[in-house]
């Protein structure tokens, strides 16, 4: 069946009985371009299989079939499950389980399905993209690569170079994690719905350790927070309000580092940021 033709899934979806959801981020992909694409860039020499999170009718998890040995592809909405019986019949190498990708205990699944290292790949529903990557990130489960669909504004966020002008508290935090790059860019015709907006397709190599040493991860993540949280304000104030810190207690912190406190979130690199959070402790 060709999974990415909207005449078949429409007609497929009707023969179900299925209505999109819009809380549930349901853009299905109707480009035949792009899966295989997707697919094709997203494993690491070392994975054993890939997990897909939010499969929908299965445009994205056959093409990944086709590639790795092993798929687990993690959906939500239970009406989904018959339509994926049909779109996936004869794909043994693919195994459909329930769950909350939020909520669920991906550590266990992972050990429990695959027996090495894993790659991520999904067109993630947009409500739960930062969340669902920090998720998978901080939880330093046993994933090499993630390759996502995203907003495309949410992709040049995650990717921006902390430093740069396009940076937020999400570019810091997937950097110490990972290494982002921009794939390519899928228009928002590619989707049934349309979405409101373009998408891109990012990867996330995940690092084997942070780029650089910090006494408390904790805090550093706070203090980044703090920083974006008012990003046009000068460190001193934006740190001073979100930190809860009266400002001449942070002058000791701004000179032991060697942060200037006139500077703002967007022009601090992630070691500036780490030698902050190193002084702020102290
Ligand atoms: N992969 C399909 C495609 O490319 O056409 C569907 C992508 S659609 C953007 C997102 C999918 O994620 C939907 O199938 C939706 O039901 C599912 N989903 C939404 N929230 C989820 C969650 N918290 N955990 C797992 N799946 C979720």
């Amino acid at each position: 069946m060709e999974l990415a033709n909207p005449i078949v899934v429409k007609g497929l979806l009707a023969r179900h009985g299925f209505h999109f959801s819009k809380s549930l981020g349901q853009n299905f992909l109707v480009d035949s371009s792009v899966c295989p694409q997707m697919a094709e860039l997203s494993g690491t020499d070392d994975a054993v299989g890939v997990l897909e999170i939010g499969p929908g009718i299965g445009v994205l998890t056959v093409e990944l079939a086709r590639l790795f040995p092993k798929v687990v592809a993690m959906e939500l909405d239970q009406r989904l499950f018959p339509v994926l019986k049909e779109t996936l019949h004869g794909f043994d190498a693919v195994h459909v389980v329930e769950g909350d990708a939020l909520k669920a205990d991906l550590s266990e699944l992972i050990a429990r399905e695959f027996d090495g290292p894993v790659v991520v790949c999904a067109n993630l529903p947009y409500y739960i993209t930062s969340p669902l990557l920090m998720r998978l990130l901080e939880s330093r489960l046993n994933i090499t690569a993630i390759t996502a669909m995203v907003q495309k504004e949410a992709g040049e966020r995650i990717c921006a170079e902390p430093g740069t002008r396009k940076a937020g508290a999400i570019s810091l935090a997937v950097h110490y994690y990972a290494q982002p790059q921009q794939l390519f860019d899928v228009p928002a015709s590619s989707f049934l719905p349309r979405p409101k907006v373009d998408s891109c397709v990012i990867r996330m190599d995940v690092r084997k350790k942070p780029p650089i040493e910090v006494k408390d991860e904790k805090l550093l993540f706070r203090v980044i927070r703090a920083a974006f949280a008012q990003r046009r304000k000068m460190l001193r104030g934006a740190l001073s309000a979100g930190l809860g810190i009266a400002k001449q207690d942070l002058v000791g912190a701004f000179q032991a580092s060697g942060v200037l406190e006139t500077k703002r979130a967007e022009q601090l690199t992630l070691a500036e940021f780490s030698a902050l959070a190193d002084a702020i402790g102290r």
